[in-house]
């Protein structure tokens, strides 16, 4: 049976396993540096979800991806498509409204650009009081730290935005689309802070995210000069394993009622 929800009719969702993990990839349309294509984001976290309806297609269900995200803070770079974050917010927990209305249980929202996150995270538990169905939220950098570390070639500051992580699983995927003469190196991680890091790898303490112009010139933060496809194999395999392992955890978690103490 087809892991693609949309390829199903209506009475094969009535009879369907409804702890299957339906998978909503949300990503962004913004710039990534002079050297990689605005759908980034949309790309790398497409494939990824693809990639894990394969590996297991009588465990999930895959939803087409929402291809912008919460990203006004990048609009001094053009071609930008910025949803407010409440938008972004209700419109993902509709998506689980509408899920749960027909009786699907366990549900990832799989993120795939940074500001995206906090916004993600609400939403799953926006989604969690107004469904009762469990919805997770996660993105993929985050599951795979320690693939991260082993594989880099860039110090801390490397990997955050059009960066080795993405520009190397661009490069993997579609190489034609990726113009690595025009990739330059813009490190604005700070190793004397203690509690904030502009790295992927391990996410920082505390939070503040300002505008993108005033922090990087070319919109690039991270050094892509360092990226290749081989690199790009490998961060994106093990996004996949850790999805699908992830995705496991997700059918395995007992879902318990509620008690209401009043
Ligand atoms: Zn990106």
């Amino acid at each position: 049976m087809s892991a693609i929800y949309g390829k199903h009719t209506w009475p094969e969702i009535k009879s369907m396993d409804k702890d299957r993990v339906v998978i909503l990839p949300v990503g962004a349309m913004e710039d990534h540096g002079p050297h990689l294509p605005l759908d980034t984001d949309n790309l790398i976290v497409s494939r990824v979800a693809e990639s894990v309806a394969e590996l297991m297609p009588q465990e999930v269900l895959l939803l087409p991806t929402i291809p912008f995200g919460f990203n006004e803070h990048h609009k001094d770079f053009p071609g930008v498509i910025f949803i407010q974050p409440e938008t972004l917010m209700h419109f993902v927990v509709d998506v689980a409204c509408s899920l749960a209305h027909h009786g699907f249980r366990r549900i990832l929202l799989l993120n795939g650009h940074g500001s995206n996150h906090p916004v993600l995270d609400l939403a799953a538990r926006k989604a969690v009081i107004t469904t009762e169905c469990l919805c997770v939220s996660a993105s993929y950098w985050n599951l795979i730290g320690a693939d991260i570390a082993q594989h880099r070639s860039s110090r801390i500051g490397g990997i955050a935005h059009a960066c080795e992580l993405e520009t190397s699983i661009y490069l993997y995927f579609d190489p034609d689309h990726v113009q690595l003469d025009k990739a330059k190196v813009s490190i604005v991680h700070d190793d004397s802070k203690k509690y904030f890091s502009l790295d992927l790898m391990g996410g920082s303490k505390a939070m503040v995210m300002q505008w993108w112009s005033a922090q990087t010139e070319d919109g690039t933060m991270g050094d892509p000069t360092v990226a290749d496809a081989h690199k790009g194999k490998l961060f994106f395999e093990a996004a996949v394993r850790a999805t699908a392992e992830l995705i496991r955890e997700i059918r395995s978690i007992k879902m318990n009622s509620r008690k209401d103490h009043h």
